[in-house]
């Protein structure tokens, strides 16, 4: 091995899950609680080696302002990243991050945004294209028309190239309570561009944290839904949890329930790489292991 090559090697560190968030939103999302500083504070005292600041991340037009970050503290938001990194050396790796929504028109801002933080992720919560009206995930009943829509959005995310990993891919489980022939399909819609583009899916703890729902078919989180995840241990594609956390206290908060759903599902979580000391503004790069989950093997994989 050559001098280069063993150094390369060393600057990749590995993470398994259990001590691993990439999904957390400090105050300057407008919805969330407590300082970048105290998210790592409160994740290395709750046994976290790997943490990832994901503000919303905000655009140029200030869209979906109301619940993302102002476009006008991204440098703030670095600073205080970069800061709590150098703070925390040595005992808990912080990366900065972001949650995006995504339209085409953002696609240039967005790769520039990359080529400058850690990891970015993508999140479907708006099915509007109209600047100034929304159309939540969570507000309404969803239709059928509205699932599709749904995932035509989330799919388009997912081929964009740009993100890591998909949030919540279940969270159209929250306002569409069937589990029916739609909802089948557009599961598998999305789980097989997932694989088709390497992009691994998240299991959401926040989505656990909102409690359970009744339906005509039993009593469930409102997201994540075990029917869809069931779907996801039949295609060998990356699975990784965290737990929104809107608050430092729930930094780490659903990993013990995270780990036991996806072990009723059939699912094995991938595992995390950080190549570290890469100099200049880029960042560390982030990438994950995984998509053997235990029936797959006895199954063969579905193709797609
Ligand atoms: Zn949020
Ligand atoms: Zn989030």
């Amino acid at each position: 091995m050559s001098d280069t090559m063993s150094l390369y090697t060393m600057n990749i560190q590995t993470y398994t899950q259990e001590v691993v968030n990439l999904h957390t939103h400090s105050y300057y999302c407008g919805h969330g609680f407590g300082e970048v500083t105290e998210y790592a504070q409160e994740g290395q005292r709750q046994g976290l080696k790997l943490l990832g600041m994901s503000e919303h991340c905000p655009v140029p037009d200030n869209r979906w302002g109301t619940s993302r970050m102002s476009y006008s503290m991204l440098d703030s938001y670095t600073k205080d990243c970069l800061a709590t990194k150098d703070e925390y050396a040595g005992r808990l790796e912080v990366l900065r991050g972001f949650e995006c929504d995504y339209l085409r028109q953002y696609q240039s801002y967005f790769e520039e945004l990359r080529s400058t933080c850690d990891y970015l992720f993508f999140g479907v919560h708006d099915l509007s294209l109209d600047i100034g009206c929304e159309y939540s995930m969570f507000w309404n009943p969803l239709t059928k028309d509205d699932l599709i829509a749904y995932t035509k959005f989330y799919v388009q995310c997912i081929e964009s190239g740009l993100f890591l990993f998909g949030a919540h891919p279940d969270v159209f489980c929250h306002s569409y309570r069937a589990w029916d022939e739609e909802a089948i399909a557009c599961s598998k819609a999305i789980l097989e561009c997932a694989l088709a583009n390497d992009v691994a899916l998240e299991i959401n703890g926040n989505g656990m944290r909102k409690g359970l729902v009744k339906t005509s078919y039993g009593t469930r989180y409102a997201y994540p839904h075990h029917e869809f995840w069931k779907l996801a241990a039949q295609y060998p594609v990356k699975v990784i949890c965290n737990s929104d956390a809107h608050n430092p206290s729930y930094v780490n908060d659903s990993m013990a329930r995270c780990l036991l759903f996806a072990q009723e599902c059939g699912i094995t979580y991938s595992s995390f790489q950080v190549e570290k000391d890469r100099g200049g503004n880029s960042g560390a790069k982030l990438s994950l292991i995984g998509g053997e989950h235990p029936g797959l093997e006895k199954r063969g994989a579905v193709s797609c």
